[in-house]
């Protein structure tokens, strides 16, 4: 006779916050969970949801407004969207530097290669090329004022799914909300003040504000920085980041937008950290995120208002974010999984904190079972969410040391952090080769890293055996190709300010 109980299974899962992570999580889980057999509750202080401040997404939201089946228009106009199809760099490498990381596949791929080898062969042979950037469409739209949609038909960039949005970050948790409370997730008013955990360290119950309690099998932490149940509650150890990435702080403003709106967001290089400039539809949001190791919030403000001496900011009253750089040691401990900001950040300059929010669900989405038993689910996730963290902070740290600044402390400093021994090897490896190992990349492919290593100037001792192996007039006659192509598209593509989007939120304003 087998005296072993069945394990009672997920009949409720609590969410304790309800930023954007928490609300994307409600809203993924119940679009997959049948309600008659999980409930799904989202635990909400008052207050503003999040940091709110004018955020962008990378291209992997667009697959996450299909899952929804929504109307990327209607996400839009309800989060003041616009769309975001690169990022400029601006006095990054040097005073006066200028290059670009835009999305998507960089003209065409060759035998399914990114076109980067082939490039740098034809470079190699001292043919005549145009920088790399500049065989992207994604580049010239953005140059040009484009969206990423035709008049008409489909465009390459919308069929490649390579666009992404700027969006008010407040408006977005506000929208991911409605989508979550239709598809049946019951809310819950209050903080998490404390846990109540069994014998074998699983979390029962959360005392919450007025004296509320809610009891669930299984608990998702998404309170942001503080980590009220991840960290606090179960004492899973963060690791600091603060020795390979030095911004730890961040001020912001918003100022009215102009009639055009670029398609995509500028990074400028300042004194001791970077500046953002997002386009919404009618404001831009501004930011300068920065290191208290180097400068004080005071000088911090003085250094923004300087960046933008166009503006009158001297009776503006600034807002200083802390960030908590790092990441949990674990993602997923007991019964208890942390999405967002309580599992980790990293500065936003590629903009990669919602994608890991989603990426996180929809791997947890495919490992986790009703029936409550997930050992090697646990570990699986755990160390594939720790490497696509670290992956997403090497990539940011590369921007840092690929910069040949040293006019301030910080800009010395930024350069010369320690590297993780995966980024060193990989960085010998595109040295010697012109290659990166990106089989198992996630969050960025290697066009983005050709990207900011071309743009920044580095580029590879050699081309590849197998580009140089093609001929020059093959090699040729692709790069004028890609050149037609993208002059034929670009003239199809709509310009972004007619996007129905945009339309849509001003016609409701
Ligand atoms: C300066 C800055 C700029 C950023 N820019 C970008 C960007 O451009 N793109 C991007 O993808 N990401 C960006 N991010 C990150 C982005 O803001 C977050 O990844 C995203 O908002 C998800 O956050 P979250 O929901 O995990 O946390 P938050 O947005 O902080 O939300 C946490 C929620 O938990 C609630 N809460 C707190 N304590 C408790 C408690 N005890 N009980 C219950 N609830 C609680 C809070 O009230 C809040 O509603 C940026 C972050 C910063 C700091």
């Amino acid at each position: 006779m087998n005296n072993q109980t069945e394990p009672r299974g997920v009949r409720h899962i609590a969410i304790a916050g309800g930023g954007t992570s928490g609300w994307m999580t409600a809203a993924m889980l119940a679009r997959t969970i049948p309600r008659d057999v999980c409930q799904i509750t989202v635990i909400e202080p008052p207050g503003p949801r999040g940091i709110g401040v004018g955020e962008a997404s990378i291209p992997s939201l667009v697959s996450l407004l299909k899952r929804f089946q929504a109307d990327e228009a209607e996400m839009m106009r309800a989060c003041e969207g616009t769309y975001k199809l690169a990022i400029r760099f601006l006095d990054w490498i040097d005073a006066g530097s200028d290059h670009w990381h835009p999305f998507g596949v960089c003209g065409a791929k060759i035998d399914g290669r990114d076109l980067f080898p082939w490039w740098m062969a034809q470079r190699q042979r001292g043919e005549a090329v145009l920088p790399y950037h500049e065989y992207s469409l994604h580049y010239h739209a953005c140059i040009h004022g484009r969206g990423p949609h035709f008049a008409q038909g489909a465009s390459p960039i919308a069929e490649t799914q390579s666009y992404a949005f700027h969006f008010n970050a407040e408006a977005l948790a506000g929208w991911l909300r409605q989508v979550a409370l239709t598809a049946g997730v019951r809310e819950v008013h209050g903080a998490v003040e404390s846990a109540v955990r069994n014998e074998s360290g699983d979390v029962e119950m959360v005392h919450v504000t007025q004296g509320q309690t809610v009891t669930a099998d299984f608990f998702i932490d998404c309170s942001g920085f503080r980590s009220i149940l991840m960290n606090e509650t179960l004492q899973d150890p963060f690791q600091s980041w603060n020795q390979n990435l030095l911004c730890d702080r961040a001020v912001a403003w918003k100022i009215p937008g102009g009639a055009r709106i670029p398609p995509f967001t500028v990074s400028k290089a300042l004194q001791a950290g970077w500046m953002w400039q997002i386009p919404l539809i009618e404001h831009t949001g501004l930011g300068y995120v920065y290191s208290s190791q180097f400068i004080t919030e005071e000088t911090a403000w003085d250094q923004f208002q300087q960046a933008v001496p166009e503006l009158d900011l001297s009776k503006a009253t600034p807002r200083f974010l802390k960030m908590r750089v790092g990441r949990q040691s674990s993602f997923w401990k007991h019964n208890v999984l942390a999405v967002g900001l309580s599992a980790g950040f990293l500065e936003p300059l590629e903009s990669t904190g919602i994608h890991l929010s989603q990426v996180g669900i929809e791997l947890f989405l495919q490992l986790f079972s009703l029936r409550g038993e997930f050992s090697a689910s646990r570990d699986y996730y755990n160390s594939a969410m720790a490497k696509l963290y670290d992956d997403v902070r090497d990539f940011v740290q590369m921007h840092y040391w690929l910069s040949q600044r040293d006019d301030t402390p910080f800009w010395k400093a930024a350069r010369n952090a320690a590297l993780s021994s995966a980024l060193t090897q990989r960085l010998q490896l595109y040295d010697e080769t012109g290659m990166f190992d990106v089989l198992q990349r996630e969050a960025f492919p290697d066009t983005s890293y050709y990207h900011i290593l071309a743009g920044s100037r580095r580029l590879p001792k050699r081309a590849p055996l197998f580009a140089m192996a093609a001929t020059t007039d093959m090699v040729q006659h692709v790069l004028d190709s890609i050149t037609v192509q993208n002059h034929h598209a670009l003239a199809q593509l709509a310009p972004h300010e007619s996007a129905r989007g945009i339309q849509a939120w001003r016609r409701s304003a």
